[in-house]
C-alpha cells in the first residue's frame, strides 16, 4: 500500500482498495474518488434522508455502514463476497467489507428504467433498506418477497420525500403477463428490472391503501421467522401483515 496517509486502520484499508479515494462524513459515510465530490455529496444527503425516513417506518436504528462511490474504471476493486467482479453498472449491498458497504457505481445500468427524477433515490434506496433488512437474520424466502420489503421501503421513502413516484410508476414498461410471483431466481439484468417494477407498483399501492405501518410489521415478522419461508408462508405473512382486508385487496392485484 506504500505511503499512504492516513491514521486509522480504517483508512489505510480504504485507501489500499481504492487508491486516492476520499471519505465523507455523515451518518452515512461516502468514500469517493475525487473527481466525483459532488456526486459523493448526493449521495450522502440520499443516505442521510434515507436513513432517517427507514429508521422511523421500520421502527430500527440505522445499521453500521458505508457507501463506496466506485468510478467504472475501478468496478473491478470493490469489495464483493465472491470472487468474480459483479457486472457494472449494478449497486448492491456486501458484508465483504468492514463495516458493511453500499457499493455504488458511477455509471448506473442502462438496465435501469425508467429515468425519472426519482430514479436515483430509489435505486440508493432499496439497496439501503437490504442494509436495514440484514442487520439480523432473515430466514429464506421466495425471492419476489425477499424484493418485496426493500423496493416497498424505498417506495415509502420517496413518497415521504416529496419525489414525483407517481410519473416514475407511469413510465414503467407494462409487462402484462408478469406477476410478483412468476418470477424465478435466475434472470438477466432486464427481467430483473421487470419484476422490480413489477414490485414496486404493488408496494406502492400496498402503501397507499394500507398505510406504510405494515412494512414494519412485516419486517419483524420476517426477523422472527425461524425456519425457510416457503410460497405459501410468504403468501400469509404479506397478507397478515397488511391487516383486514390483506387477503381480498392481494388477491384482487394483478401484479400479484
Ligand atoms: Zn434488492
Amino acid at each position: 500500500m506504500g505511503n499512504v496517509a492516513g491514521s486509522t486502520v480504517r483508512e489505510r484499508r480504504e485507501a489500499a482498495i481504492l487508491p486516492g479515494y476520499e471519505r465523507l462524513g455523515g451518518p452515512v459515510p461516502v468514500v469517493y474518488p475525487p473527481n466525483l465530490r459532488e456526486r459523493a455529496a448526493e449521495a450522502r444527503d440520499l443516505l442521510e434522508a434515507g436513513a432517517a425516513a427507514l429508521s422511523e417506518i421500520l421502527g430500527v436504528g440505522p445499521p453500521g455502514l458505508e457507501a463506496l462511490l466506485v468510478a467504472d474504471a475501478d468496478w473491478g476493486r470493490t469489495p464483493r463476497e465472491n470472487e468474480r467482479s459483479y457486472p457494472p453498472g449494478l449497486p448492491y449491498f456486501t458484508r465483504a467489507a468492514t463495516p458493511p458497504a453500499l457499493v455504488l457505481p458511477e455509471t448506473l445500468s442502462p438496465a435501469f428504467r425508467p429515468r425519472t427524477d426519482a430514479t436515483g433515490a430509489l435505486v440508493i434506496w432499496h439497496e439501503l433498506a437490504h442494509a436495514f433488512l440484514l442487520r439480523k437474520p432473515l430466514p429464506r424466502t421466495p425471492a419476489w418477497l425477499r424484493e418485496f420489503l426493500p423496493q416497498t421501503l424505498s417506495a415509502a421513502a420517496t413518497r415521504r420525500a416529496g419525489l414525483p413516484l407517481e410519473r416514475h410508476l407511469e413510465e414503467i414498461d407494462r409487462h402484462s403477463d408478469l406477476t410478483v410471483r412468476s418470477f424465478g431466481d435466475r434472470a438477466r439484468a432486464e427481467e430483473q428490472m421487470a419484476f422490480q417494477n413489477v414490485l414496486l407498483s404493488l408496494g406502492t399501492a400496498a402503501v397507499e391503501e394500507f398505510g406504510e405501518e405494515f412494512l414494519r410489521t412485516l419486517a419483524h415478522a420476517l426477523w422472527a421467522e425461524r425456519d425457510i419461508v416457503d410460497e405459501k408462508r410468504a403468501e400469509g405473512l404479506l397478507a397478515d401483515s397488511l391487516g383486514p382486508g390483506g387477503r381480498e385487496w392481494l388477491a384482487s392485484r394483478s401484479e400479484f
